[in-house]
């Protein structure tokens, strides 16, 4: 395989600037760039030379092949992070027969070398877009390889199961009566239920790593764009005292305390007179409904009947105007936002408590797979178990990129920078 490399930190100006090289010959290439390297897996301090010149002194590790990220011998330069070195140091990288690695070649090569499961290459492409706690918690633990080792787990029940099927069929060629143990439908139940839980968890799973969507309604002039804009602390939304101004849906990207929640900012949801407007009335409706919850705001605390959820919140505005009980917010003073943010976050991690390991489609299809193959097992023949076991383990093997991951492969890497 090609010697690739590519600037591991943001390029521009910093402290250090790390390029990495990878491939069989990496030592190689970069040997023509300084005296000698340290030994492997030890850092060292080494002058990297353009021809006669001294270009930089950096930090030098290099890693084995079997023993780096990649798999393959890895090289990284902690250069001084200047773009006038980095580039340098890059074209010369390509003159000795390099060449720049395509986003997520890295990550490609640490799975095609076996270094890491496709479950954990979605994990660490879910880390590196991690935007608050939760995103970066259920990210690592799949990146760590959560996944794969309850995978391991629930493979040594099936061989166990495969073998101990195996051994009734061999009797039965004997003309024993086929007579199946009952430790395989026990072994075999109990990973159909562990499956189940993971499938059962997918939906919290994925809302914590896609976040959450809060649609804030109420009649025009209620203050949805006001109490938008307050919690932006920005101005994100037009306020304006003409009714029927925020045509289309403002989306508002926030970190509520850990969750990843967008707030939509639906236009006045009432029956419009104009086409224009009618149009976003019903965009606004639909993208409330599909939310994970709403948020009711208006001066007198009525709610959109025909939108409304259990579990919806009631907030009434302009506090600062009148007092009233119930939860009330003044964009104005800012009272009220703190407790209304709180409740919001109360109400969406309790969504939450029950999220799986799993939180893609493509796991989810893999284990319903995998689930399906067990369901409904007991008094079948050897030889449908055998193949139910079969099937099961297949699925398992899609599941962590063993098999048919082909496909996958380019829209996973596609999502990653250069560099990793
Ligand atoms: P929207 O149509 O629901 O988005 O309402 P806006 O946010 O555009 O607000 C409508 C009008 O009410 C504007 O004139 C705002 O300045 C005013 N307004 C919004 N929130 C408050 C508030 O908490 N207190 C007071 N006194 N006025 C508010």
């Amino acid at each position: 395989m090609d010697v690739i490399f590519a600037e591991a930190t943001p390029s521009g100006r910093g402290g250090v600037s790390i390029i990495r090289v990878s491939g069989r010959h990496a030592c190689e290439v970069v040997r023509g760039l300084t005296t000698d390297l340290p030994p492997a897996r030890r850092a060292g301090l080494r002058d990297v030379f353009d021809g006669d010149t001294l270009l930089d002194r950096a930090l030098v590790i290099w890693f084995e092949d079997g023993r780096s990220f990649t798999g393959e011998q890895v090289v990284e330069l902690h250069l001084h992070g200047a773009p006038v070195i980095v580039r340098r140091v890059l074209a010369l990288l390509k003159e000795n027969g390099a060449r720049a690695a395509e986003a997520g070649e890295f990550t490609r090569r640490a799975f095609l070398n076996g270094r890491m499961d496709l479950s954990e290459v979605e994990g660490l492409a879910d880390l590196l877009e991690a935007e608050t706690e939760a995103q970066r918690k259920l990210a690592l633990q799949m990146a760590n390889g959560e996944l794969g080792r309850k995978v391991a787990q629930w493979r040594e029940g099936l061989i166990r199961a495969g073998a101990l099927i195996e051994v009734s069929v061999d009797f039965a060629d004997e003309e024993v009566p086929e007579d199946i143990p009952s430790e395989v439908f026990s072994i075999l139940e109990n990973l159909r239920q562990e499956i189940d839980i993971q499938i059962s968890g997918y939906g919290a799973a994925e809302r914590l790593r896609r976040g959450f969507e809060v649609a804030v309604i109420g009649p025009p002039n209620a203050g949805k764009s006001s109490l938008i804009n307050k919690i932006a602390r920005r101005d994100v939304a037009l306020v304006s005292e003409v009714a029927g101004t925020t045509r289309d849906i403002i989306e508002l990207r926030i970190d509520l305390k850990g969750l990843a929640v967008t707030l939509l900012d639906t236009a006045g949801l009432r029956d419009a007179d104009d086409v224009v407007e009618g149009m976003g009335v019903a965009r606004a409706r639909a993208r409330a409904e599909a939310a994970d919850l709403r948020l009711h705001l208006s001066v007198d605390g009525t709610k959109d009947a025909d939108l409304w959820r259990d579990g919806d919140l009631i907030v009434r505005s302009k506090s600062d105007l009148a007092e009233s009980d119930g939860l009330t917010v003044s964009s104005v003073t800012g009272s009220g936002i703190e407790v209304i943010l709180d409740v919001m976050h109360q109400r969406l991690s309790r969504r939450v408590s029950d999220a799986g390991l799993i939180s893609h489609e493509r796991q989810l299809a893999s284990l319903s797979d995998a689930y399906d193959a067990l369901l409904y097992i007991r008094d079948q023949p050897a030889e449908i178990l055998a193949e139910r076991v079969r099937r099961t383990a297949s699925s398992l093997d899609r599941l962590l990129g063993r098999i048919g991951a082909e496909e996958y492969l380019d829209v996973i890497f596609s999502s990653f920078c250069i560099g990793k």
